[in-house]
């Protein structure tokens, strides 16, 4: 065992700033993260981790490290066995799974790094193993992570159906007409319990049963609970599948485990498929329908929302010419005048791009269907 290293991750990258309070010790985490107690508050997690477990467990050297995953290169990846990641956002799975699949050599078995993924969200969790390039990834599944559809307000506005539709309409319509210049502050108990009864109030209205003060806090703020049982079993489950590979005791994971326990306890496990047009894995360009009258700004505008792009920043370019390229500067200016232009004006039906934005490492390709 002593040739194995694996890194754990924790940081999110959507954070600009390291430490903050996620990447460190606050004492509303005591209650779920036992590896810190009440003298830790304000110290990194990763360096009060490393240092309990080193204390736990005699013979164990754990190198912990605080930062983004970005700020570190191939070089730093490549001198582990297996990762294991804890991560909190999609963007961070993705640029993680990108970056090891482009580190793949297959002249050199020792640069391929089984990535083993576990995420929650509540009572729900998943575990995955990521053979990079040689079975399916994240991206190859990135429809199961599209962005969570906002209600329509017309919805919120006339005819709620649901307990929070009740407390987005006090939260974004009720507390603007009643308290004009005020602005909402959901930290504010006071706010939180007069949204909370408007809530109740328009739900009674509709027989809509389920409004709780809990719920509003929650639909306001936009929290999922961490619930520590759950974070328990995804990590068993990620590092059994990381000791599995480690020593080949038993075959491990194919691939993808998810966990409900919301009613109960239910766990499936699947072999999720590794996709031909897999932008990070595949060998095909990933078909994408667009209207062919749609202008290049508003097809670049789509691309964060789709559920199979989900590229915030893109730089788009076919073989032959760029279509738009947002850095550098002078580049920008060059290409904005192809903006306002038709997609038919610029691309033919069936035409492969590639696109680039600045969250990953690898171009991605996309063959452009006209609908
Ligand atoms: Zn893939």
């Amino acid at each position: 065992m002593s040739s194995i290293w694996a890194s754990y991750f924790t940081q999110n990258t959507l954070r600009v700033a390291p430490n903050t309070p996620t990447d460190t010790i606050d004492i509303s985490n005591l209650n779920r993260q036992f590896l810190f107690r009440e003298s830790d508050v304000g110290k990194p997690k990763a360096e009060v981790a490393a240092a309990f477990v080193e204390k736990r467990v005699k013979g164990v050297k754990i190198t912990p490290y605080v930062g983004k995953i970005q700020d570190k290169d191939e070089d730093y990846y490549m001198q582990f066995k297996i990762i294991v990641c804890g991560l909190d956002s999609i963007e961070a799975r993705r640029w993680i799974n990108s970056t090891l699949a482009g580190m793949v050599d297959a002249d050199d078995p020792e640069s391929l790094k089984p990535l083993i993924d576990g995420g929650t969200e509540g009572f729900k969790g998943q575990s995955r193993v990521i053979l990079p390039t040689l079975t399916s990834c994240i991206e190859c599944q990135l429809d199961m992570h599209a962005p969570r559809a906002a209600v329509p307000l017309c919805t919120i506005a006339t005819i709620p159906r649901q307990p929070q539709h009740c407390i987005e309409w006090a939260h974004q319509i009720a507390w603007q007409e009643k308290w004009k210049d005020e602005p909402f502050d959901s930290d504010n108990m006071e706010h939180i319990s007069w949204i909370y009864g408007a809530a109740l109030e328009r739900s009674k209205q509709f027989s809509i049963p389920g409004v709780t003060f809990q719920m509003a806090q929650g639909v306001v703020k936009n929290i999922i609970p961490a619930i520590a049982s759950t974070n328990a079993i995804i990590a068993a489950s990620a590092t059994s599948e990381a000791f599995k590979i480690a020593t080949s005791c038993n075959p491990y994971l194919e691939s993808y485990m998810m966990y409900a326990g919301e009613e109960g306890v239910y766990t499936y496990t699947f072999n999720a498929e590794q996709k031909p047009d897999c932008p990070v894995c595949g060998n095909l360009a990933r078909k994408i329908e667009v209207d062919p009258e749609t202008s290049l700004e508003s097809f670049i505008e789509s691309l964060g929302e789709r559920a199979e792009a989900q590229l915030k920043k893109p730089s788009l370019r076919t073989e032959e010419k760029t279509l738009y390229q947002r850095f550098p500067p002078q580049l920008e200016e060059q290409t904005r005048c192809n903006l306002p232009l038709k997609l038919r004006e610029l691309v033919s039906d069936g035409q492969e791009i590639a696109i680039s934005d600045p969250a990953f490492a690898i171009d991605f390709r996309y063959k452009l269907v006209f609908k």
